[in-house]
């Protein structure tokens, strides 16, 4: 059996030898990012790993987070660790799904949130993310926009965006909204201090009882610029053991330890050596949606936030 710091090296050996590059979402288990070259949330991420040189990239992430990463990185080989590992909320809608909730609201413009499948973003208008969710539905200059395939993400811009009616599509996060009211009320009792940092992939219900709303980037740069010391973090568990790890001067306190996403949870330290050795979980992406789903990202960066 293999050392941490045997595997760790062998990891890096192979990363150098293959010119390869990886990446660790803020969801993964903590001891990836020992080998990892960026760590951060999924576009980040792609969009480093586009600006490399690297033949291969090592997405220690989830299915739609690779893909995204080959969209952006065509000539480069994307493989996934584990490629059983998808997203519950992206699995919510497919192509058919997506052209009937259209078909049900014609002519409204659809905005997609990045996590989605590369066929669900071919069929859509603009993309976003949880950082920019509401300044993308806003540049549409439209009365009504449908948004895929988070509902909660959907209802917090709607709450921004008073005058739009923001129509959302039923999917949601398994993870995030395990996370209840009273689990926060439960925390702020125990630490009345401390800030409450929360992902709007949470309910409306959990999202009024937050301080900040806000991405994981977000909550990680509050966290890191605050001059408060305790706070209550509403997202993935991920994201406190890096904010424990990074700011141990500061308090963490997950909100819940059922907040855990376990398909974040199956790579480890093995499963990116053997991906890297054997160069096997290739994922690609049809060309067709490959192209439209560039278009919509493409225009998602174009927004002036
Ligand atoms: S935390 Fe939720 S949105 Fe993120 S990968 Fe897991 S299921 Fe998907």
């Amino acid at each position: 059996m293999n050392t941490n710091a045997e595997l760790i090296k062998q990891i890096n050996d192979l990363k150098q030898r293959k010119n390869a590059v990886i990446l660790a979402h803020c969801y993964q288990n903590v001891e990836i990012d020992e080998v990892a070259d960026f760590v951060g949330d999924s576009l980040y991420l792609s969009r480093q790993a586009a600006n490399t040189n690297a033949d291969i990239i090592v997405f220690a992430g989830v299915y739609f987070m690779a893909e995204t990463a080959k969209i952006l990185s065509p000539d480069k080989k994307v493989l996934l660790p584990r490629k059983e590992s998808g997203c519950l909320m992206a699995n919510m809608i497919n192509l058919q799904q997506i052209r009937e909730f259209k078909a049900q609201n014609p002519g409204i413009p659809v905005v997609c949130y990045v996590n989605s499948t590369a066929e669900v973003k071919s069929e859509c208008d603009i993309c976003c993310t949880s950082a920019n969710a509401v300044d993308v539905v806003r540049s549409l200059n439209s009365k009504k926009v449908l948004f895929v395939p988070d509902t909660h993400l959907g209802e917090y811009v709607g709450s921004k965006l008073p005058d739009i009616e923001v129509i959302t599509y039923p999917g949601y996060c398994p993870t995030h909204v395990r996370i209840l009211p009273e689990d926060v009320l439960e925390q702020k009792k125990l630490h009345p201090e401390a800030k409450v940092l929360c992902h709007p992939e949470c309910s409306k219900e959990v999202v009024e009882l937050a301080d900040v709303v806000g991405s994981t980037t977000a909550i990680m740069k509050y966290a890191r610029e605050s001059r408060d010391k305790d706070f209550i973090i509403v997202t993935e568990i991920g994201v406190v053991d890096r904010l424990k790890r990074d700011f141990p001067d500061k308090n963490f306190i997950h909100v819940s330890f059922k907040a855990v996403c376990p398909n974040m949870k199956w790579n480890h330290l093995e499963d990116i050596y053997n991906v890297l050795l054997n160069e096997n979980n290739e994922v690609d992406v049809k060309p067709e949606y490959a192209k439209k789903s560039l278009e919509m990202i493409e225009r998602m960066l174009a927004v002036k936030v």
